[in-house]
């Protein structure tokens, strides 16, 4: 792999960046109605010595809004003096979206993240994906792209990956992130392309679109700082290994479970984000409390997705619950109790939750971050 070459390389997209130098970039990759160019923000931090080259991006889906705080910092915290290798950081993939504060591209609602490795002469959004993936997706060695769950929805931190591919797994291990879904992805994601084509890419989903979450977004750094760790990146980083860590396959049982009458949704779920078969996950009930329509688990799950807007329809997604064995549960359930709330971010999560143990779990997560622990 080129992370053994003994010598720093510069890094060129269709510009070079030398070894210790850090650029802050925009980079062309389209054109807005009035002509102009759409540019994306790039910082590229080309290491003073050798090693492997990072990408990493955010906002492919214009929302997701976590990630961009992630990179953000990513590239604001790393001295090319120290590091060995290369940070490529696309700050925002999809800036039109970004700008309309809309998931796709407007105005057509295409998807950049099913369109690589794109084309030159096709869509919109393939001709997007093409640039990125040409100029600096493919001039990587392994990468991390952050995502979030769509509007209205929240996702917990897992890692999204094909781990069949031993560079995959060997990164999913190295993010430190508990949980993976196991995967190729669509055709056209940037992070099944990319991998077939010898560079492993993982998604990072974390949390809501449309804000930052700071509990998640201090996550999502630590597992690029997990990543620099594992790699020998960065002297002097600080290493966070995962209470328990979980794959759950493609053809395990998963289902968005859907709301089937109109109403308000009262989480009754928590506060851990487990339930057993036959538990209340929530009640959807009218405004005269006349109906009240129990929603329970069909199987023991993990509830890796969770609607954040309380009011739904008919066949509105109201959960979305993996399958899980009873040792994986009582493993979650440990995990959750050793480290408390704050570390797995479900602190702004709407499940219910006693005030008491919220406290104490909230006491317990200072006071091991006061004594310096894990
Ligand atoms: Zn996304």
């Amino acid at each position: 792999m080129s992370s053994h070459r003994d010598e720093p390389r510069p890094f060129r997209y269709d510009a070079e960046v030398d070894p210790g130098e850090k650029r802050h970039v925009d980079y062309e990759i389209g054109e807005t109605y009035l002509g102009k160019p759409v540019e994306i923000p790039v910082t590229i931090v080309n290491g003073e010595h050798p090693g492997p080259r990072l990408f990493l991006s955010a906002a492919i889906h214009g929302d997701e809004v976590n990630g961009v705080k992630v990179l953000q910092e990513v590239a604001d915290r790393y001295d090319p003096a120290k590091l060995h290798g290369t940070l490529v950081i696309a700050h925002v993939l999809n800036v039109p979206g970004y700008t309309a504060q809309q998931r796709y591209l407007p105005i057509y609602d295409q998807d950049i993240n099913r369109k690589f490795p794109g084309t030159e002469g096709g869509s919109t959004a393939s001709r997007m994906a093409k640039v990125v993936y040409d100029r600096f997706v493919s001039r990587c060695d392994f990468g991390l792209d952050f995502h979030t769950s769509t509007r209205n929805r929240m996702t917990v931190l897992h890692a999204r990956a094909d781990m069949d591919d031993e560079g995959v797994r060997r990164l999913v291990d190295q993010t430190g992130v508990q949980l993976t879904i196991s995967g190729a992805g669509a055709p056209g994601m940037m992070r099944r392309v990319a991998t077939e084509d010898g560079t492993p890419l993982v998604t990072v989903e974390m949390g809501e679109a449309n804000r930052f979450q700071p509990l998640l977004i201090d996550l999502g750094r630590q597992a690029v700082e997990n990543v620099l760790a594992a790699n020998e990146m960065y002297p002097g980083t600080e290493v966070r290994r995962p209470e328990f860590t979980k794959v759950l396959d493609t053809d395990a049982e998963k289902r968005w479970i859907r709301a089937d009458h109109g109403g308000l949704v009262e989480m009754k779920w928590g506060p851990l984000p487990v339930v057993d078969e036959g538990e209340t996950i929530c009640v959807v009930s009218d405004h005269f409390k006349r109906e009240q329509h129990v929603v329970s688990a069909p199987f023991d799950g993990f509830l890796v997705g969770i609607l954040a807007n309380p009011r739904v329809l008919p066949g509105h997604p109201l959960v979305h619950l993996v399958s899980i064995t009873d040792e994986d549960r009582e493993a979650i359930r440990a995990a959750y109790d050793r480290v408390g709330f704050l570390r797995h971010g479900t602190f702004h999560w709407m499940g219910r939750t006693d005030p008491e143990r919220l406290q104490r779990l909230l006491a317990e997560d200072d006071r091991r971050r006061a004594d310096g622990g894990t």
